[in-house]
């Protein structure tokens, strides 16, 4: 959910920690506890992964296994910051996604209708999702 609507709503005012807030919003206790060692934002291990994430990528292109458009970004909801970006919990959860070119064109779609339907400013979350762009 949207942190400037949630909190609005309240949603999260009964919540004491972050194990709550992370069970409300179903992220795996690994995530949960990576984001508790202050791992609150994309840093320069999940870069790395995704370094080695287009590696693969580009070998499944060259192979022939994949369209160089199959797999554009790695795409999670604003907010969640996985301890991994393999993280095998937050991927079954659908939390990490990679998508194809016209998904993200789609997501992107989605962003600017939310920002006309939900017009607001938070500091923290300046888009809905968070983006790491693999091509
Ligand atoms: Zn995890």
């Amino acid at each position: 959910m949207d942190p400037y609507v949630s909190s609005e709503l309240g949603v999260y005012s009964g919540l004491n920690n972050i194990e709550d807030y992370g069970a409300l919003m179903n992220y795996p206790d690994c995530c949960v506890k990576s984001f508790e060692t202050a791992r609150f934002g994309i840093d320069a291990e999940h870069l790395k992964e995704a370094e080695l994430i287009k590696k693969e990528i580009k070998n499944e292109v060259i192979n022939g296994k994949i369209n160089v458009k199959d797999k554009c970004a790695i795409i999670m909801p604003s907010g969640f910051i996985p301890c991994s970006l393999n993280c095998k919990n937050a991927i079954e959860r659908n939390l990490i996604n990679i998508v194809s070119y016209d998904e993200q064109i789609n997501i992107i779609e989605l962003e600017n209708k939310l920002s006309q339907e939900l017009p607001h400013y938070h500091g923290a979350y300046g888009e809905y999702y968070e983006k790491i762009i693999l091509l």
